[in-house]
């Protein structure tokens, strides 16, 4: 096995990717914040693809604040009952657009950890184009840690991060037939 010299004085600056059809991408990019936060670290959160505040975590984030800040992007794709809006338009194009806007002047601004939540999801589904992503990920400050979560992440994204983990889809309780449930898939 290859012998690792580990650097003592490594700072943060990685980019991580949470991938895969399982179950936890979202939710680790938040277990992170947290951690982060909980280490006096200023972290924010950019929600890509999937608009509106239907999502749990959303209404307890701004008790957060400062310590985690969040920006919504994208339009609405999923109401309790309702299928799950597919497909991608002119408008989703346009919100994804605003959301790297909004990721590259946090850059600006002493983030220590920012969070890109389905912008994997939103450069696979071509939502948004992968050089426009990888650009982002060259002109991240040094000093930022990144974490860019989703399913079906371009392998030229996998390639330029530093860390990939693959939320492998095992079993999920879907296809026995339980539905989304507000407080743990929403
Ligand atoms: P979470 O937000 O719970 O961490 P995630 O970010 O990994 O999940 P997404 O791809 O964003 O997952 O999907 C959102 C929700 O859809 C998840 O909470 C998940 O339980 C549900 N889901 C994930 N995989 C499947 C699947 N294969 N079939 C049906 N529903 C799924
Ligand atoms: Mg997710």
């Amino acid at each position: 096995m290859k012998k690792i010299k580990l650097n003592p004085k490594a700072v943060l600056g990685q980019i991580h990717v949470y991938t895969g059809a399982g179950k936890g991408k979202t939710t680790a990019g938040l277990g992170l914040a947290i951690r982060a936060a909980g280490s006096g670290k200023k972290v924010a959160i950019v929600y890509f693809d999937k608009g509106g505040l239907l999502y749990g975590e959303r209404n307890i984030l701004p008790k957060l604040k400062p310590h985690i800040r969040f920006w919504v992007t994208g339009l609405i794709r999923f109401v309790p009952g309702k299928p799950f809006r597919f497909g991608v338009t002119t408008a989703d194009k346009k919100e994804a657009l605003r959301g790297l806007g909004i990721v590259s002047s946090l850059f600006k601004k002493k983030y220590d950890l920012v969070i890109c939540d389905e912008l994997a999801t939103a450069a696979g589904l071509k939502m948004i184009p992968v050089a426009k992503v990888l650009r982002l990920m060259k002109t991240k400050p040094n000093s930022v840690e990144l974490v860019l979560t989703g399913r079906n992440c371009p392998k030229k994204i996998l390639a330029a991060a530093d860390l990939v983990t693959e939320m492998k889809l095992i079993k999920h309780y879907f296809y026995k037939g339980i539905p989304a449930r507000q407080g743990i898939e929403f």
